[in-house]
This record gives C-alpha cells, sequence and structure tokens, in this order.
C-alpha cells in the first residue's frame, strides 16, 4: 500500500493518506475510539468501567476514570507476571516496554504490542514523506546512534526492553529504513551489543569507512548525536589508527561485535585514514564536523524539542551549517505526533496528531487554587476541540492497552493540519521546582541555564549538562544547580553565572519569595568532568538505553542514587548575591 513495487516508500501516497486522514479528524476519532473498544472490550480493566459494550466518546468518557501509570501498575503487573496477560488489551500482550524512567527515577514498565509497532512505521513514514519533500534523499546509508538496552524476561517469561529497542528488534523496522533509502552503517551487533561504549565507538568507524555514503546523521534523541561526536574529540585518533592498519582497537571486546566489524574494516585504509585525520586537525574546536567527517549528509534528524533544546547550541556547531531537522512526538506509552513541517527550525517544531493512532483528549491548564479558590481540574475536550495558544495536558488511549491515560506532558496548540492539531511540546507536566508558592518547570529551567550559559559562552565556554534539585535541609530552602563545564571557568564568572541563574526565574512567585527571603540565595554547584556521563551510565545499569536517554532536570526524593552522584563529584559551589 504504502510502499512502490520495488519496496521503495512513495512519499506521494504517504502524503496523500496523511491528507485524507487528517480531513475529519474528529470521524477518525471515533472510529479509531470504537475499534480501541471493540478489540478490548472483554479485558479485566473495561470490564470493570463497566462500559458493557459502549464505544461512542461521551460513554466512554462518563465511565472510564482518567488513568495515570501507578492505576495501571497493578494490571501491568499481572501481564509482566503472566497471571493475567489479556488484563489490559485484547490480544495477550508478549511484550513489555520499559520507559526511560529518567523523570522519575526509576524505569516504568509498560505495555508493547504489534499495534505499537505499526504506529511507529506509521509515523515515521509519513514524517520520512514530508522531509523528503523538501530534503530529499538518495541511495545511502545512515549513520544511527542507536543502542538497544538490555533485555530480560518477566517473571511470567515476556520479553522486557525499552521501547526502542522493541522497535529496533521488529522487521518491519529494518523493511521501513530500506525503504526510506537509509540503512544503518552499523551491522545489528553493534546495535545489539551489551556495552554502548563499545557500540559508540563502533558506531563511529562504520560511519567513517560508509563517510562517502551517509546521507543522514540520526539517533532518537538528539543528545545521543553530541554525546557521539564528544567521544569523537576523545577517541578519534584511534579510530584513523583503526582504519589505517585495518585492525579493530582491543577497547572492542565483544566477539560478535569484532565478527561483524572483521567483515566491514576489511584491510588497512591509510588514504581514508589521512583524510580522516587532516580533516579532523584542520578544524577550529571541531566546529563542523559532521559536515566534514560525511560530506554527502543532506540532514541531521533526531528529537531536538523539549529536554533535548539545551543540546542544539553544540549540535549546531558540530553541524556546521547542515540543516537540523527534528523528530515525532511519542513516548513508549505510544506515538502522538509526526512533524510534517520539517523547515521549521527545532525551536518551533510542531507535531500533526495521526488521529488513526489513538484516542487522544486534552485538559486545559489553568492556574490551580489561587488566592485559597479550590481548584477543579477542567473537562478534557477531543482532538478538534483544542484552541489555538491554549496549553493542554495530552490524555492518551490507544491500542496497547492504555485508557485515559495521563501521559504527563503539556503541549501547546499552534494550529491545524487540516483538522488535526500541530502541538509542540512545551514540558513534562511535574512542576520541577517548587519551595512555597513558586513554580518552575523544566523549561524556566533551561530558559535560565540558557541565559547565563551565555555569560560562559563569551569566554569560549559551555554547559555540558545541567540538573537541579530543591534543598530544604536548612531554612529557607533554595533551588540548587548543577552545572558540568568544560574548561575552567573562573570563580568571577561562575559567580555571575550563579547571579543570573537567579535573577532569570522570573516566575512572580520566586521573585517574590526570594525578595523577602522565603527561598534562600540560588546555589550554582559545579560538578567534575564525567559526572553526567556517569548518571548516563547509572541509568543504562538499570535497564534503560542510551537511545531514550534524557538527563534528568530535577533530582527528587525519587532519585536519591543521581543526587548521591552529583554530591559526590561536586567541585565547587556559588551562592547567588543577586538579591
Ligand atoms: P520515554 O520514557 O523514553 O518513553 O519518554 C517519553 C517522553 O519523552 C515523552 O512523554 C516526552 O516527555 C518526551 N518526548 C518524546 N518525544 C518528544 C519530542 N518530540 N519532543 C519533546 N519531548 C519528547
Amino acid at each position: 500500500m504504502l510502499e512502490k513495487m520495488e519496496g521503495k516508500l512513495d512519499p506521494e501516497v504517504v502524503i496523500s493518506e496523511f491528507e485524507a486522514l487528517t480531513k475529519d479528524a474528529e470521524k477518525v476519532q471515533r472510529e479509531t475510539l470504537k475499534r480501541i473498544l471493540e478489540e478490548n472490550g472483554e479485558t479485566e480493566y473495561l470490564q470493570r468501567c463497566g462500559l458493557n459494550g459502549k464505544t461512542d466518546p461521551d460513554s466512554f468518557k462518563a465511565r472510564v476514570p482518567l488513568a495515570t501509570h501507578k492505576d495501571l501498575e497493578p494490571y501491568i503487573q499481572q501481564i509482566a507476571d503472566g497471571t493475567n496477560q489479556s488484563a489490559l488489551t485484547g490480544k495477550p500482550i508478549t511484550t513489555i516496554s520499559l520507559s526511560s524512567g529518567t523523570t522519575h527515577g526509576k524505569p516504568k514498565f509498560v505495555p508493547f504490542n504489534d499495534e505499537l509497532v505499526d504506529s511507529t512505521m506509521q509515523i515515521y513514514k509519513t514524517s520520512f514523506a514530508y522531509r523528503n519533500k523538501e530534503y530529499p534523499i538518495g541511495n545511502g546509508k545512515a549513520l544511527q546512534f542507536i543502542y538497544s538496552s538490555k533485555q530480560f524476561k518477566t517473571k511470567g517469561g515476556l520479553d522486557a526492553g525499552t521501547a526502542t529497542t522493541n522497535v529496533y528488534r521488529s522487521s518491519q523496522f529494518k523493511k521501513t529504513m530500506s525503504s526510506m533509502q537509509t540503512p544503518c552503517c552499523s551491522p545489528d551487533e553493534v546495535i545489539f551489543g551489551p556495552d554502548f561504549h563499545q557500540s559508540l565507538y563502533c558506531h563511529l568507524l562504520c560511519g567513517l569507512i560508509f563517510r562517502d555514503e551517509v546521507q543522514v546523521v540520526f539517533s532518537t534523541f538528539a543528545h545521543s548525536i553530541v554525546h557521539a561526536f564528544r567521544t569523537f574529540e576523545l577517541v578519534w585518533e584511534e579510530l584513523v589508527h583503526d582504519i589505517r592498519t585495518g585492525s579493530l582497537s582491543t577497547r572492542v571486546t565483544v566477539p560478535s561485535i569484532r565478527t561483524a566489524i572483521a567483515k566491514i574494516l576489511t584491510g588497512p585504509n591509510p588514504e581514508l585514514a589521512d583524510l580522516i585525520y587532516n580533516k579532523s586537525a584542520g578544524l577550529s574546536n571541531w566546529y563542523g564536523l559532521i559536515k566534514e567527517l560525511f560530506p554527502n549528509t543532506k540532514y541531521i534528524y533526531g528529537i531536538m524539542t523539549g529536554s533535548m533544546e539545551p543540546y542544539l547550541i553544540k549540535l549546531r556547531h558540530y553541524a556546521g551549517g547542515l540543516p537540523l531537522l527534528s523528530a515525532d512526538y511519542g513516548s513508549s506509552e505510544g506515538w502522538v505526533g509526526a512533524n510534517v513541517n520539517p523547515k521549521l527550525p527545532p525551536e518551533s517544531v510542531t507535531f500533526a496528531v495521526l488521529p488513526n493512532i489513538g484516542y487522544f483528549e486534552f485538559i486545559p491548564l489553568k492556574e490551580d487554587g489561587i488566592n485559597g479558590e479550590v481548584f477543579v481540574e477542567p473537562e478534557p475536550v477531543g482532538l478538534t476541540e483544542v484552541k489555538v495558544d491554549e496549553e493542554y495536558e495530552i490524555i492518551v488511549t490507544n491500542y496497547a492497552g492504555l485508557y485515559r491515560y495521563r501521559l504527563g506532558d503539556v503541549v501547546k496548540v499552534k494550529g491545524f493540519h487540516n483538522s488535526t492539531p500541530e502541538l509542540q511540546f512545551v514540558c513534562r507536566k511535574n512542576l520541577l521546582l517548587t519551595i512555597n508558592i513558586d513554580k518552575n518547570t523544566e523549561k524556566d529551567l533551561q530558559l535560565s541555564v540558557e541565559a547565563a550559559a551565555k555569560l560562559l559562552a563569551e569566554q569560549k565556554l559551555e554547559v555540558v549538562d545541567f540538573t537541579s534539585r530543591v534543598d530544604l535541609s536548612s531554612e529557607p530552602g533554595h533551588y540548587v544547580i548543577f552545572w558540568e563545564t568544560n574548561g575552567e571557568p573562573s570563580d568571577e564568572i561562575l559567580q555571575d553565572c550563579c547571579n543570573c541563574l537567579d535573577k532569570s526565574f522570573v516566575d512572580a512567585g520566586y521573585v517574590s519569595s526570594r525578595k523577602v527571603n522565603s527561598i534562600g540565595p540560588l546555589e550554582l554547584r559545579i560538578v567534575k568532568k564525567g559526572t553526567f556521563h556517569k548518571i548516563l551510565d547509572h541509568y543504562v545499569g538499570l535497564g534503560a538505553a542510551v537511545s531514550q536517554f534524557k538527563t534528568p532536570r530535577c533530582v527528587g526524593p525519587t532519585n536519591g542514587a543521581v543526587l548521591q552522584i552529583l554530591c559526590a563529584n561536586a567541585d565547587k559551589s556559588y551562592f547567588s548575591t543577586a538579591f
């Protein structure tokens, strides 16, 4: 259907299907809900809600409550334990996904099934079709920094791994990648290798070997691309040596990876080694590295919105003018929308909701309980009832056993594509930093860090990564921002950065509390180089995949281990004198 005879995807066909699908999104939503409820009406969960075979939106909203992951946990546990694989879905769930867990400190179990693979492929193909219209690519390869997580069996014998791992393992994934003319440079053994440091090294090596064929540089989240090229800065001479001698570095010890790479690194190639050496050595501060190494790259692709925005400065630096195209919006629980306007810069990317992959509701966001009013949460509205420029919390019902599930994200409606909304990702819903009447989200923190980082940039230094916490151990409580920087900024400049951070939280609650000292001076703590890599390693140890890693922007009581890493590696502290 979506593909032409030779297996190549025909963008025009995909685009016309998407245009048809979004013409009457309301109708498609009704049909989608009906199908989901018909397929799963007999499950324990929906039976308990007393739907009695009803499949219309009104009955659904009246009988099925809004739910969080915590509400579904007992059902997911039954599935994982093998005691009731149909607790949430008509067709038994045979695979469990682990969400990245970077928001709450530990990975969560969520159901995974073929319908999720189908919607993933639909999303990939849809955004590819629109992307290809603006940035056509020829036959070639994609340098993909993708990694699998550890896989294990649940108590009930179900396969468990991160959602991206489950997708990469599906036969459809490879087929879709080939249909988009972008098979991965690296063999499967590298993607599914047990040690991501070794996999990353080999991704870089394979990319260099196929450098002329690389059309696209990709990772799921932009963090992995930045991480990869930061690593390149450290290991490039070793990579050049491998290519020169035709032998793989001893840092790669996994036998299956060594065997697979031996088929690609087939002999000494001193010309290529010289070329890469000269290109790398000739760069000033690695500006334009990606373009130099992979001269036929048409664009860089990956999620660059939300918690990935802070990596854009570094990514643009490495890209050296290559277009940055931000990827689609979804989660382990299911997909939401595709980027069908690839020309938009990452900072203003929107996602057109695919109305047939789930039933979507939106809770309008309003200020809660100001001046002692009792807060009553507004009723959710339907996909086609949302209003432009309003912010909403998104609620998902889909084929993978989620019914009115609070995804935990805040989105803003920027417009409509036909009748389906185009959403901008705003932030995770949980408030990050709050002590009393102050409320600062992930986005507020990001803006504050961006403002302060400009002072470092004047010295040609940068913030490598950051996180935060609220410290209530002394009165009054205060915000702590952790920074890893490159280079050695002076005390003076870091004190200025600290003051700037404090001043850049413009939320009225924060500013007024700071003025009367009911919130203490903000603290900037500088951590040793490599601290954020240790945090990444910590999550990977818990079963997370590098492909889905997002640095936790606030370290709450649930991630004590991360706080321990931060505190053990803290070098210096600065307290704001801004108020
Ligand atoms: P995971 O735990 O890996 O399933 O992460 C899912 C979460 O990642 C979503 O709920 C969002 O908060 C975030 N996310 C996914 N896609 C995007 C995107 N395109 N832009 C911003 N954030 C995203």
